[in-house]
């Protein structure tokens, strides 16, 4: 017996984010949209305790031990559960590694969906967001997808409506950032200034229930994206490559590096997406379209 679980990235199209909190955390105002790039988390039975593995042209970064997001959440059940770990995880990686969209926080998700299928656990789903929000503060959204806002550290969530697909490009870039290193630089660019409380801003809900992308565009922000130039100068590059191919809207994704551009429609998606491939300022481009569904049991069958 084995069970797959299809996960999706994320997209923050607005990341508010308030001053450094006595515990280090910040308060957020963050509007999450899951998009069509995914990760695949394979549970089987295994042996000899918990075992990892992972494919993919990012797979040599991914963490093989206990650290990774996958295991975590694995073990995260057991306990509760009182039951061993005994559980290969194979992940399939296709969302970049420290890119920004969530990919370790989508692989515990997925790893815990897959072993309470397996396991037969059958915890309810306020459990399972419970653990989640353990494991960290992007964990909850990529077990719910679609949109939401995210508050407290992120992990508060109050689903979004939203009026339609919006089309996006993703372009990679050459090596990762660190999201707490990128957290610090925020902190040090606003040392001595008076930090506003995050909010969701109503004219971006208001055009994410309209499904309108003018309209969207003109509302997304990432008050991180300053700290993100200020670690990787080269993104301001990718950013104007993105806005001169016609994309509405250019943004850092999350903590970065991966750039997000907003597009009307899939034929603008392929044109930015090749555009952003010859500029000669990425990795690779990606098109996907958003909102997508999050973790879901693929199969769920004998091995
Ligand atoms: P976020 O957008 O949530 O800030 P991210 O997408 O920038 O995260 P991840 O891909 O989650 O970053 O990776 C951040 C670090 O987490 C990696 O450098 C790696 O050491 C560790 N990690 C733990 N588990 C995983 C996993 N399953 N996949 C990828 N990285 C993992």
């Amino acid at each position: 017996m084995s069970v797959t679980v299809r996960v999706p990235a994320k997209v923050n199209v607005q990341l508010a984010v308030g001053a450094a909190r006595p515990d280090g955390f910040h308060d957020l105002a963050n509007v999450f949209l899951a998009v069509g790039l995914h990760d695949e988390v394979t549970a089987t039975p295994s042996a000899g305790g918990l075992r990892i593995t992972c494919e993919g042209p990012d797979a040599a970064q991914v963490p093989l031990d206990r650290t990774n997001l996958a295991a975590r959440a694995a073990l995260a059940l057991a306990e509760r559960y009182g039951r061993p770990a005994d559980v290969h995880l194979h992940i399939a990686k296709d969302i970049p590694v420290a890119g920004g969209m969530a990919g370790g926080s989508a692989d515990g998700a997925a790893a815990l969906l897959a072993c309470d299928a397996l396991w037969g656990t059958r915890a309810p789903r306020a459990e399972l967001l419970d653990i989640c929000a353990e494991l960290g503060s992007d964990v909850p959204f990529s077990l719910v997808g679609g949109a939401a806002l995210g508050t407290g550290r992120g992990e508060r969530l109050t689903p979004l409506e939203v009026g339609g697909t919006f089309h996006w490009v993703f372009a990679m870039a050459h090596r990762g950032l660190s999201t707490p290193a990128v957290f610090g630089e925020f902190d040090r660019l606003g040392e001595g200034t008076d930090i506003p409380e995050p909010v969701a801003s109503q004219d971006l809900l208001d055009a994410l229930a309209k499904g309108d992308p003018d309209a969207l565009a003109a509302a997304v922000s990432n008050d991180l994206q300053p700290a993100a130039l200020s670690l990787f100068p080269d993104l301001a590059g990718t950013l104007a490559a993105g806005r001169a191919a016609g994309a509405l809207a250019a943004l850092v994704s999350g903590s970065g590096p991966t750039t997000a551009f907003l597009v009307r429609d899939a034929e603008a998606a392929d044109r930015v997406a090749g555009a952003l491939r010859t500029s000669g300022t990425c990795r690779s481009a990606r098109t996907a379209p958003g909102p997508v569904p999050g973790a879901t049991v693929l199969t769920d069958r004998p091995a």
